[in-house]
């Protein structure tokens, strides 16, 4: 792998960057690897990475149906954070946001992870009482975090109406300032190209239409580009969870359902920091490019369609100008939609399922982007090990059957809830 650098940067710019080598091989399948992986977002890739980094795999493939980055990783609103009550979540989340920390090195690949901040507003006291609960136990956990009273929110974001005629009052907030954004494409790319380094080859356009079982256990994949054998397969494929367990057999508690996400015009730098409003149901922060990237509820209904409806784009614009008045001039750009998997807990699946050698992440619900370096390292562990790095011990199939649930809203087994 050629290196990265402002001294390549330099030499290309002499032959007008016409020169770059290719960022990754395009390899054609092997008939059999060590191990595979279905999905080529960003949580596929980093698993194949550190399989070859952390475990010395390199007979790894990466199956992608369609182009790396093509499902939920290019179509998120890029929040990073650690910012949970629950001791499972937290640790994970937070080991995540170290390796996001050392992310642009470690891959050589500028992920642009920016820790502007992440505000939680609190519109009632009681609400900032629940935030104070979850910033002490955050705390506790060694993790950032900050308990803002109203004049410091004021102060914060200058933007937002915090006057008493305000339709949702701000009361104050709780803030983790290593929390951020990064830009979600660069993560897969960064994955991929440090993967296939490690000699993970990385396979596009190539559908997984069945897993192929010898004995119970798993033998290899079926996909449009011919079987592929082996006796190691992950799935990472977000919103299609479900349709690649039930290629083995297996029913899971994880329903689809459709998010929205949504810009405007690009403007000059207005917002420096990411502001969610809970109660309102909306999310934005400002893009380098200077769009407001706005995002907010579920579409509320059962979907693989990749797009959403006219409600909740209105309810998301609506909220975004209860809170920023400013914001009302503004012409929304563009919208989208993602395909969510949405556990009943709201905490997501790593781990070994009841048929050997297959492997389950998924149930990311509304925040699998943070978790994508954590994700990948804890999977990689999973997979190589045939056993759950501690990180993801709790992050099982079976306490549902158990009715140990890591319900981090107390909101109950609805995925809407979550
Ligand atoms: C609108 C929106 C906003 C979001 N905002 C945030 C946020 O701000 N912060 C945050 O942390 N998270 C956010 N998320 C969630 C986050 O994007 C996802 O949880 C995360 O990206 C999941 O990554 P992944 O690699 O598991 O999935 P994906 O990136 O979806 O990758 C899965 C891949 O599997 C492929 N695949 C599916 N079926 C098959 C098959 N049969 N064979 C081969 N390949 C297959 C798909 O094509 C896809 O490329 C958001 C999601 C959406 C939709």
């Amino acid at each position: 792998m050629k290196r990265y650098s402002i001294f390549s940067l330099l030499r290309n710019a002499f032959s007008y960057h016409e020169n770059w080598s290719r960022a990754w091989r395009s390899p054609d399948p092997q008939p059999e690897y060590d191990a595979i992986v279905v999905g080529g977002g960003g949580h596929g890739l980093a698993t194949a990475y550190y399989l070859a980094r952390n475990h010395g795999m390199n007979r790894v493939a990466v199956l992608e149906k369609g182009w790396l980055g093509g499902g939920n990783t290019g179509r998120n609103t890029t929040i990073v954070r650690s910012n949970y009550l629950l001791p499972a979540n937290a640790l994970f989340y937070e080991h995540a946001l170290k390796l996001w920390e050392g992310m642009s090195r470690d891959l050589n690949f500028n992920v642009m992870f920016s820790q502007r901040g992440v505000l939680n507003l609190a519109h009632s006291d009681s609400q900032l009482e629940s935030y104070a609960r979850r910033g002490n136990a955050m705390r506790l956990h060694g993790i950032d975090a900050e308990l803002l009273g109203l004049e410091q929110v004021k102060a914060k974001v200058p933007l937002l109406d915090c006057s008493d005629q305000a339709r949702f009052p701000v009361k104050g907030g709780l803030l983790q300032p290593r929390a951020g954004t990064a830009r979600h494409d660069a993560v897969a790319w960064g994955y991929a190209r440090a993967a296939d380094a490690r000699g993970v080859d990385i396979i596009q356009n190539c559908e997984v239409t069945g897993i192929r079982r010898e004995g119970g256990r798993v033998a290899g994949v079926e996909t449009t580009r011919g079987v592929i054998g082996s006796k190691k397969v992950g799935i990472a494929v977000a919103g299609h969870t479900t349709q690649l367990a039930a290629m083995a057999g297996l029913r899971l508690p994880i329903e689809s359902h459709v998010l929205q996400a949504m810009v405007s015009e690009p403007i000059k730098p207005i917002l420096d920091t990411v502001v969610t409003s809970g109660a309102t149901h909306m999310y934005i922060s400002q893009s380098d490019k200077g769009e407001l990237v706005m995002g907010g509820d579920l579409d509320g209904y059962n979907s693989f369609a990749q797009r959403g409806n006219p409600p909740i784009i209105e309810h998301v614009v609506a909220s975004v100008l209860a809170l920023f008045p400013a914001f009302s001039r503004l012409k929304l750009m563009r919208t989208w939609g993602g395909i969510m998997d949405m556990t009943m807990d709201g905490s997501p699946v790593i781990c070994k399922t009841s048929v050997d050698g297959l492997y389950i992440n998924g149930g990311w619900c509304y925040g699998g982007f943070k978790a994508t370096p954590g994700s990948g390292w804890v999977f990689a562990h999973t997979i190589a090990n045939d056993a759950p790095h501690p990180l993801n011990e709790a992050f099982t199939l079976e306490r549902f059957a158990a009715g140990a649930t890591l319900d981090e809203k107390g909101a109950g087994p609805a995925p809407k809830a979550h």
